[in-house]
């Protein structure tokens, strides 16, 4: 059966349950033994891939990457996990699983298999917090403050082999029988596995269909039938052909030094995502603190705007926007506040284009649903005229703080004060000159200095990044009906905190003035009458003493952002510069996505965004080459 990945949601599995265990209903087959699934998968994946032998030996800020077909109840995952947790020495090393899943468990399914492991509770109680929605497409979930990291594919095999990136040390093979399920063990799916092998990956799967050996044999797997579990006789393990018993773990590339321009939300998150890969890095900011240009504002919502076609554009938003609700989680209580988020249909046009929206595609309501001006006001807690888009795990975050508190690392160095003129290359190292300081000298650099990043970048050419001024007006609680959640339309509102709720941002295309603008006040005030009329009861001509802030934002030509190494025009990458900027206003929803997909290429580890989306973000994009003089043409 094809599910159409040209829409969000995928189709969940059919479970049923046997004497209490899982069971599929469309592969006729069981998920797991009916001896002891747990058992079964210690003896036939993780001892058959001399795991507990092989996680003492990665080191300190490396990576053991294990893939898998069929992630089902994601039992393996969390038996893989807990034996990382009894043997793996490091504490900075990290458990990569790379896992597949064309029919994921619903969430209750998945609960109530995982209820059958008291021993995994722990283990189970996480991944169920984190556990996705049920969207096609690459799904990124980070454990124990990144010790374990999950890349999970809803979709076919074949497609999350094409897409995701990455090198396994080991494949658990367990995609139901070949009789009941073909398609898993086909030789353009084990071709894919060897494309995503190391020299020296090991392999075991519960099968020792004569087919499969002689399939991994004639793709260069070293296979034996070693004894199965329980009542099945035999099964298959082996490795990839290669000089070294085993491959070896990957250690974060050799990198000393590294250094990220910028302590707005792209740089912090960037930082604390490093330092916690076991990395040392220095945040060089002109400024004296964390978040305080256009990062430091008192609020910001965590907001995307969908497209109505499920593009490359919308899939890219939409994961930026599921991630950064389960990252911001740790801050829940603190500078994370999760009060959900109505996007009103403001105007007619924009009411015609949320129906042709919901026509279209197939949300599940825990990501957004479409709700009526009644349903909206009461959500909101104060009277809008319009409906339009609930999205329940959505909310505001306090910028500033949050990028403060992510500086807060031992392996983080802040360089603040630095106020960056130049960047060169030498010797295979970047020298980061300032004014009177002495040159930082790294191995590798990300520029994350948002619309100051055009003149840091070393290459010659224009880019296509512009700046645009966006003011915010501080309204005090007092002269406001203020909204429980946050209603974003024309502009957006947040709810009132210490006394105060923001709303904003204007857009100015030609003012560049850093200034505060009466004038600017003006426009908020006026565009938040015409998104909850009634809600201002100030009169709304005068402004004058309310307080604000003025930010720039950084946004491209195509209004996405650009992220990963420093390419020229010609897509040629620089040697160890990065960039990360051009995030526009909705830097709270794509910064932690696209951090952690930065940190994923320096340090070697599985990468979290498909090719197709890694595409989107690439810099070359934005380069503008010189324009090239006829007399050098025809030189
Ligand atoms: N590893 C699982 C666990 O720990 O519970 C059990 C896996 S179960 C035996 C096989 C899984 O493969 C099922 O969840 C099934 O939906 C999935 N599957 C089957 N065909 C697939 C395909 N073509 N692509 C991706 N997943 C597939």
């Amino acid at each position: 059966m094809i599910t159409d990945s040209r829409l969000p949601s995928i189709e969940t599995a059919g479970i049923e349950w046997h004497e209490g265990a899982p069971y599929s209903r469309r592969f006729s087959d069981v998920y797991f033994s009916r001896d002891n699934g747990l058992e079964e998968t210690r003896h036939v994946f993780v001892s058959h891939n001399q795991l507990t032998e092989r996680f003492p030996e990665v080191p300190a800020a490396g990576s053991f990457v294990i893939a898998e077909t069929g992630f089902g109840t994601g039992l393996n995952f969390l038996a893989a996990w807990q034996a990382w947790d009894q043997s793996a020495s490091s504490a900075d090393a990290c458990l990569h699983f790379v896992s597949a899943e064309r029919y994921p468990l619903s969430q209750d399914d998945l609960a109530r298999a995982l209820s059958m492991w008291p021993e995994l509770s722990d283990y189970a109680n996480q991944l169920l917090e984190q556990y996705p929605e049920p969207i096609h497409g690459a799904h990124r979930l980070i454990f124990d403050g990144g010790r374990v990291r999950l890349t999970l594919f809803f979709g076919d095999v074949l497609d999350a082999w094409r897409e995701l990136d990455f090198r396994a040390d080991a494949w658990f093979l367990d995609g139901f029988s070949p009789a009941r399920n073909p398609d898993m063990w086909t030789e353009a799916a084990i071709d894919a596995i060897r494309g995503h092998s190391k020299p020296g990956t090991t392999l075991a799967t519960f099968t020792s269909v004569g087919e499969v050996r002689r399939l991994l044999t004639k793709l260069g797997f070293t296979m034996h039938k070693v004894p199965g579990f329980g009542s099945k006789r035999d099964m298959l393990a082996g490795a990839l052909a290669a000089p070294a018993a085993h491959a070896t773990p990957a250690a974060a590339n050799d990198i000393e030094s590294i250094a990220i321009i910028g302590a707005g939300v792209a740089g912090s998150l960037l930082a604390r995502n490093l330092a916690q890969r076991g990395l040392h890095v220095t945040v060089i900011d002109q400024a004296e603190e964390a978040g305080t240009a256009a990062s430091g504002n008192l609020q910001g919502a965590l907001y995307v705007k969908l497209g109505v076609e499920f593009n490359d554009q919308a899939r890219l938003g939409l994961s930026s926007l599921l991630f950064s609700q389960r990252y911001y989680q740790q801050f829940g209580g603190d500078c994370w506040h999760p009060s959900g988020l109505v996007q009103l249909a403001h105007s007619d046009s924009e009411q015609e284009r949320q129906a042709r929206f919901i026509e279209r595609n197939d949300y599940p309501a825990g990501v957004l649903r479409r709700v009526s001006p009644e349903e909206a006001s009461e959500l909101a807690g104060v009277p809008l005229q319009r409906g339009g888009l609930w999205f329940p795990g959505s909310g505001w975050l306090e910028p500033g703080r949050l990028c403060q508190s992510l500086m807060e690392h031992p392996r983080i160095r802040r360089c603040f004060g630095f106020d960056v003129h130049r960047l060169t290359p030498c010797n295979g190292k970047w020298h980061i000159a300032g004014n009177g300081e002495q040159d930082v000298v790294v191995d590798r650099v990300i520029i994350c200095a948002g619309h100051q990043t055009p003149g840091l970048i070393p290459l010659h050419g224009g880019f296509r990044f512009r700046a645009i001024r966006g003011q915010v007006t501080h309204v005090p609680a007092a002269s406001l009906k203020c909204p429980n959640v946050v209603v974003c339309g024309s502009g957006y509102l947040n709810p009132a905190h210490n006394g105060i709720a923001l709303a904003g941002a204007t857009f100015d295309l030609h003012d560049h003035s850093p200034a505060l603008s009466t004038n600017s006040h003006r426009d908020n005030l006026s565009m938040l009458d015409s998104m909850i009329p009634g809600a201002l009861q100030v009169p709304e001509s005068e402004p004058d003493d309310f307080e604000g802030k003025v930010g720039f934002r950084c946004t491209t030509h195509d209004y996405q952002p650009v992220a990963g190494p420093l390419m020229d025009a010609h897509g040629h990458a620089l040697e160890g510069i990065d960039l990360f900027t051009g995030l526009g206003s909705k830097g709270l929803s794509y910064a932690p996505l696209l951090a952690e997909y930065i940190a994923d290429r320096i340090s070697g580890q599985p990468q979290c965004l498909p090719r197709s989306l890694a595409k989107r973000v690439a810099t070359h994009r934005c380069h503008r080459p010189e324009i090239v003089q006829p007399e050098t043409i025809s030189a």
